[in-house]
Formats: structure tokens, C-alpha cells, sequence
């Protein structure tokens, strides 16, 4: 029987031999080559950085190095330094075999205790057998425990001259500052994106592997300065490529939406081929990843559909140049502005919103409106003027608009018994109105205008005006969830809308008949204690610009510039 071949992974057989042949993290590895240029060395070195950014793998070159024979060598300046270790002599050979008797590798994930380290400090009073120094290298070193650092600690207070300690950790902030004062410290940072890209360009060549310079740098963006992450992903996109590592191979195997389906669904978009958008969105919505991925490619895709009518290619979407020709060629007038500027609204509701798949079906049908076409559009894509008009006409299924939206619009799917639905709604309302004791909530909620229900969803859509008081209405779920269930069935959910056209009264009405009245009054009340005075709002002009980057410290600033785009500033008193 023939033997059966064995191969080792890239992530290994790539594995540097040599510092010359370690990718970036040219600072850590001049530090370590210079200490042993000068014959100084320090008791503990500390790697710290990201995984896989080489931490361990310089570690134990740097163990190689200090005892591999030619270092004499290297110290007469006959050998240049990153060509060490030598990878020939006795050491070197027992070093890459993983049998040097001198060098000791610990896992401190699965030896944390105090007796441990005790046992590593004993033995380490020994001297090294073969080489010049007994080399300990502690991987996940932020695992031990405070009393083996403790212990650790009174050794490096009388450290054996013949030990050298090198402690790796992804999260040097947990090493106790007592051993990191006393520690030479080395920053792994994570490989510069094009650097990765080059490397695994390199790779390829050398692996008679052919492929696609987008694709590598797909591979490159996704491994986040990972070498070995990088490596694994390359390795197992060239298994699944049939003769050429192409960009559409790797983004599948990533999960990623591909630019493909993102192009087909704005050209769908264009021509109103309705069938086609719900086909392409209910495909990103089958996707490993969640729906927020697919509304960041739809993104990129506009930003750089931008950039390519003022004749720029963004780099990483070079290979779709004829795709944006297209694009392009085929765009309304300021699609992709307005298209932009709607995705970017519907951004924080989208990662708040539990109903995902609706919510980025809305956003995909509103911008229907800025393809333009026919006169019904408005009639079409406007569900609150369809429940207005066949409220109007007495019977809804035989008005007009309605059962034109109806035959030309597939998506929306109105079950024909819209009335009984609104009559459902104003029956939550009426329950929830003496469970309410916030007058705020009730008239948010009684501004709600009712859209329908698809599968257990009821969708409301409520004022522009009111998407200050989204958070309250959210917070106050334990209150009418209860009572939605109990109308509209076990698992029902509200999905809110604000409306995202202007405060236009006659779009956005009331259902249950609250546009006037005690309620009305009591928004009117509310709308006047936010305004100001005059003299106030023009002290507040100029103010200092303040960085609301940071979603989690600034969520309601955050919320805020998600619904109404601007800018936040902060004034003295
Ligand atoms: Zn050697």
C-alpha cells in the first residue's frame, strides 16, 4: 500500500527559520538581535501584541539565536545578525526538532498555579546542558496566577545568570506592574494590510499557487494583521480554488456578501425589477453574516459608486472597474448620494432593531424613490397614503391605489383584511391607555400611524418629530408588549418606523383619531419645553466640537445623529 503523504500546513511550513525571514516586527526583532550583539540581556522579556503577530515564533528564534553555535560568528562580524540562528548546528538542529534540553516552553493557560512556577524557578537553578542559556518562554503569560507572579517575582530580585525568561501575552495590562517594571518589553504590532498582501503574494509564488492580487487583499483585510490567520485563510482558499484564487471565492469563504450580488441588486433597483430585489435581499439575509454586513457592502459599493463619477477607483474595488462602468451608466441622477445618505439613517436602527430582515427591506424599498419612473410611485411606496386613501373610500380592497400597489408591488404584503388589523390596533390602544401612566408615551404612541402586520410584525410608523422618544417607547416594552400579544397574537412584535419625510401632517396621521384633542395638546405642551428662547439659541452659537465616536459613551448623542444627521457640539452654561 502506498504511503499516504503528509504535509504540513502552511501557517507551519512557513514558519520563520531565521529572523531575516520574520515579516514585519522589524523593532522587536533588531531589539533582540542588538542584545545579542552587545552580549547584554535582561532576566524577563515581555512579547505582547495581538495573536498571531509572531510573538512566540520570535521567541523561541531569539532562544535559537543564543545558542546556536556560530554565534561566535556573528560576534566577529562574519555573520550578518538576521541570519541567525544558523539552522545547522547541534543546537539549532535539536531546537527545530523540539528536543534542546535548554529550551522550556510553558503553556500558562493550563499551568497557572503558584506550584508551577516554583517547580520552573527550581529547576531553572540549574545550568543549561547544551547551550549557553536555559531559555523559559511563557506563552499566555497574563493566565498566571497573582501568587505565581509573586513567586516569579522574588526570583527576578536575584535572577540566575544563565536564565532568560520570555513571557508572551496577548494582554500585557494583566501582567502585574512589578513584573512589567522589571520586564524588557517588546510591542508585536499587527502587520501593516499591504505588507500581509505582498507576503502572501510572495507565498503564492513560491507555492506555484496562482491567484488574484484582490483576492489576497481580501485575505489580508480580514485577517487583521495576523500572519498565521492570513496563512490558514490562503491555504484553504487555494484547496477550494479550481486553477486561480479568484475575489469572489475568497469572499464567499469568508461569509462575505459578494460585490456581484450588491451590483445585481442596484441594477435591479434601477430598472424596478421589484421580483429580483426581493430575491437579491432575501439572499443577503441568508447569509452566514449578519444583515448589518450586507448593509456595509451596499455602502461601499455606493461610496465607491461616488468616488467612480468623479473618475476615481477606489483601490480595493479595482477589479470591478467594468462592473461600476455599468453601474454608472445606469444610475438615475444623484442616486447614490440620496441613496447613501438614507443608509446611513436607518444605521443605529438596524443594529437596535430586533426585526432586521424588515427593517432592511424597508430601507431597499424606500430607495425605490429615487429611481423615479412612473407617477404611482408615490402611491406605491407610501403605505400610509394607501391606509388614508382606503380609509376615504370606505372599502379598502376596492379602492383604486390600493389594488394597484397591491398588483404592482409584490413585496408589500397586505393581507387584504387592513381594516380589521387597524380596528386590532386601536383595540392596544384603548388597553394600554389606563396602563399608561406616562402622558409622553401615550401620545407617542397614539401618533402612531398603523402599517399592517406581516408574519407576527406590526409595523407602525410614527412621526419624524417622534424619533427623539424611540428609546422610551423601547424601555417601556414590558408595559404594552403584554397587551400587543394579547391583541394580535402569542410572539407579535411592534417594529417602529419614523417616517422619514418631512413632518408633512397630512402623510403621518393618527389612526385612532388623536390628532386633535387632549393628546395633541399634550405633544404641543411637551414640543414647548424643548424649544428655547431666542436669546438662548443664539449664545449657543459656536460651541466646541466633541468626538461622539465612541458609541457606548455617547449612545443617545450617537442615537440622536443616526436619526437627524449633524453634528454635536458642546456649549458652557
Ligand atoms: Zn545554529
Amino acid at each position: 500500500m502506498a504511503e499516504v503523504g503528509y504535509r504540513l500546513n502552511f501557517a507551519r511550513s512557513w514558519r520563520p527559520r531565521a529572523f531575516k525571514e520574520v515579516v514585519g516586527q522589524t523593532t522587536p526583532v533588531q531589539l533582540l538581535a542588538n542584545s545579542i550583539a552587545r552580549d547584554i540581556y535582561f532576566p524577563v522579556y515581555l512579547l505582547s501584541g495581538m495573536r498571531g503577530s509572531g510573538k512566540t515564533t520570535v521567541g523561541r528564534l531569539f532562544a535559537a539565536a543564543l545558542n546556536c553555535e556560530r554565534l561566535v560568528d556573528f560576534c566577529a562580524g562574519s555573520c550578518q545578525w538576521n541570519d541567525l540562528p544558523c539552522g545547522a548546528c547541534r543546537s539549532c538542529q535539536l531546537m527545530q526538532r523540539g528536543e534542546h534540553p535548554d529550551f522550556i516552553e510553558v503553556d500558562a493557560a493550563s499551568y497557572t498555579g503558584v506550584e508551577n512556577v516554583r517547580q520552573i524557578i527550581d529547576e531553572a537553578q540549574f545550568l543549561p546542558v547544551v547551550g549557553r542559556k536555559k531559555v523559559y518562554l511563557v506563552d499566555e503569560a497574563h493566565m498566571l496566577s497573582k501568587s505565581a507572579f509573586n513567586a516569579f517575582l522574588k526570583m527576578l530580585e536575584e535572577p540566575p545568570a544563565s536564565v532568560i525568561f520570555l513571557l508572551a501575552t496577548t494582554e500585557a495590562h494583566k501582567i502585574i506592574d512589578t513584573v512589567r517594571s522589571r520586564s524588557f518589553q517588546l510591542f508585536f504590532d499587527p502587520l501593516p494590510f499591504d505588507t500581509l498582501a505582498d507576503y502572501l503574494i510572495q507565498v503564492a509564488q513560491k507555492e506555484g499557487i496562482s491567484c488574484e492580487r484582490e483576492a489576497v487583499e481580501v485575505i489580508a483585510q480580514q485577517s487583521e494583521g495576523s500572519v498565521r490567520d492570513a496563512l490558514t485563510a490562503f491555504e484553504q482558499a487555494g484547496v477550494a480554488a479550481e486553477q486561480c484564487i479568484t475575489i469572489d471565492l475568497v469572499r464567499g469563504l469568508f461569509g462575505l456578501v459578494s460585490f456581484a450580488a450588491v451590483f445585481d441588486l442596484y441594477h435591479a433597483l434601477f430598472v424596478r425589477d421589484i421580483p429580483r430585489v426581493f430575491d437579491v435581499v432575501s439572499e443577503f439575509a441568508g447569509q452566514r453574516r449578519s444583515l448589518a454586513h450586507g448593509w456595509s457592502v451596499l455602502v461601499e459599493v455606493a461610496t465607491g459608486a461616488l468616488w467612480f463619477e468623479k473618475s476615481l477607483l477606489m483601490p480595493n474595488l479595482r477589479a470591478y472597474e467594468k462592473d461600476f462602468q455599468r453601474l454608472i451608466a445606469a444610475a438615475p441622477q444623484g442616486f447614490f448620494a440620496r441613496a447613501l445618505d438614507l443608509f446611513f439613517k436607518y444605521e443605529l436602527l438596524l443594529q437596535k432593531t430586533q426585526n432586521q430582515k424588515q427593517l432592511f427591506e424597508r430601507m431597499i424599498i424606500a430607495c425605490l424613490e429615487f429611481v423615479g419612473g412612473s407617477g404611482e410611485v408615490a402611491v406605491q411606496f407610501n403605505p400610509v397614503e394607501q391606509v388614508k386613501d382606503s380609509k376615504g373610500a370606505g372599502a379598502p380592497v376596492s379602492s383604486v391605489p390600493l389594488v394597484q400597489a397591491v398588483m404592482e408591488q409584490p413585496l408589500v404584503e397586505t393581507s387584504g383584511n387592513v381594516n380589521t388589523e387597524a380596528e386590532v390596533w386601536k383595540k392596544f390602544l384603548a388597553q394600554v391607555r389606563p396602563l399608561c401612566k406616562d402622558p409622553i408615551l401615550l401620545s407617542v404612541l397614539a401618533s402612531g400611524c398603523f402599517q399592517g402586520v406581516d408574519s407576527k410584525v406590526v409595523r407602525v410608523m410614527f412621526p419624524k418629530s417622534f424619533a427623539f422618544y424611540q428609546e422610551l417607547l423601547i424601555n417601556a416594552r414590558l408595559l404594552w408588549q403584554p397587551v400587543l400579544e394579547e391583541c394580535f397574537g402569542g410572539g407579535a412584535t411592534l417594529l417602529p418606523f419614523f417616517s422619514t419625510e418631512g413632518e408633512d401632517a397630512g402623510r403621518v396621521r393618527p389612526v385612532a383619531g388623536h390628532d386633535k384633542g387632549p393628546t395633541a395638546e399634550l405633544v404641543k405642551k411637551n414640543s414647548a419645553k424643548v424649544s428655547m428662547p431666542v436669546q438662548k439659541r443664539k449664545q449657543m452659537r459656536g460651541g466646541t466640537a466633541v468626538d461622539i465616536s465612541d458609541v457606548n459613551a455617547w449612545p443617545t448623542a450617537n442615537m440622536l445623529v443616526g436619526l437627524f444627521p449633524g453634528s454635536v457640539k458642546l456649549y458652557e452654561e
